[in-house]
C-alpha cells in the first residue's frame, strides 16, 4: 500500500499510509482504538476504496481495480473476530463446504469428494489440530476450536494472504498458545496480517510489528524495538 488515504465525512481514518508486507511474512498490526487498523483491512479486501494512493498485490494486481469478490478470488481472505462456522454441520462438513464453495471448484458442489479433496481436508484437519473432532458437530466445539476451524475453512481456499482480526479474543491460555503455534506454522506458505491487542501474544508470534496511530504508520520493528520507542509509549499511555 502506497500513500493511501481514506476519509469519512472529512475525518481522515487513513492518512498517507504506506505499508509493505513480504511474501510469506507474519506481520502484526497494533495501535490504539481508532488508529485505522480496521479501515486498513477494509481497504485491502476492497470493502473500502481509498480517496488516494495505490494498493498492489504482487507487482501486477491493482487491488483498487477489483471488487471484493474478485479480491477474495485473487487469494486474499479475511477472518473476523467472531468465528462463523456452521454449528449444525460436522467439522469435516464445514471444511468440505469451504472447499466446494471456492469458485474454482464450485461445479463439484453436488459431487462426492474425490480422494485428492479428502486428502486436502485431512491435511487441513492436521494443521488445525482437529482430526479427532472431524465427526463432531462444529456447534459442540470450544470457542478456540471454532476459531481454528474457521482458519481451516480459509485454508481450504488456499489463500495467499490471510487477514486475521483479533484471533485470541475470549480464548483460554492453552488455546492462545495453540493459536500462536498454528499461525507460526502457516507463515512462509501464506502472508498473514494479524490485528491484535494482546501484546504478549504479539510478542510470541511476530518478528515485525507495525504500529498505527491516527491513520499512519507510527513505527515498525521488532516487538522490543517498538515497545521501547518513546512515541509508542506516548501513544499508548498518553504521556
Ligand atoms: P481501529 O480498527 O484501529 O480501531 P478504525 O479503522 O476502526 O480503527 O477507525 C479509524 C477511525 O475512522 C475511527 O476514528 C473511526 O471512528 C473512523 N471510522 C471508521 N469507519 C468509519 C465509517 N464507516 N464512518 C465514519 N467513520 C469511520
Amino acid at each position: 500500500m502506497e500513500d493511501v488515504s481514506v476519509s469519512f465525512d472529512g475525518f481522515r481514518a487513513l492518512n498517507h499510509l504506506s505499508l509493505y508486507i513480504d511474501d510469506g511474512e507474519l506481520r502484526c498490526l497494533i495501535g490504539p482504538n481508532g488508529a485505522g487498523k480496521t479501515t486498513l483491512m477494509d481497504v485491502i479486501t476492497g470493502k473500502t476504496k481509498p480517496d488516494s494512493g495505490s494498493v498492489f498485490f504482487g507487482q501486477t494486481i491493482d487491488l483498487l481495480e477489483l471488487d471484493e469478490p474478485a479480491i477474495a478470488q485473487a487469494g486474499i481472505c479475511r477472518k473476523f473476530q467472531k468465528p462463523s462456522v456452521f454449528d449444525a454441520l460436522t467439522v469435516f462438513e464445514n471444511l468440505e463446504l469451504a472447499l466446494k464453495t471456492d469458485k474454482r471448484t464450485w461445479p463439484t458442489l453436488f459431487h462426492k469428494l474425490n480422494s485428492e479433496q479428502r486428502d486436502r481436508i485431512q491435511d487441513v484437519l492436521q494443521t488445525i489440530a482437529l482430526p479427532a473432532q472431524q465427526r463432531q458437530l462444529a456447534g459442540a466445539l470450544s470457542h478456540g476450536q471454532k476459531q481454528w476451524l474457521e482458519i481451516g475453512m480459509l485454508l481450504m481456499q488456499d489463500p495467499k494472504v490471510m487477514l486475521v482480526d483479533e484471533p485470541i479474543a475470549g480464548m483460554t491460555h492453552q488455546e492462545v498458545e495453540r493459536t500462536a503455534e498454528l499461525l507460526l506454522s502457516l507463515q512462509g506458505q501464506h502472508s498473514i496480517v494479524v490485528v491484535e491487542h494482546d501484546m504478549e501474544f504479539v510478542r510470541s508470534i511476530a518478528r515485525k510489528v507495525t504500529v498505527l496511530h491516527e491513520g499512519s504508520v507510527l513505527t515498525e520493528g521488532t516487538m522490543d524495538e517498538v515497545q521501547n520507542d518513546p512515541r509508542v509509549i506516548q501513544v499508548y499511555l498518553g504521556g
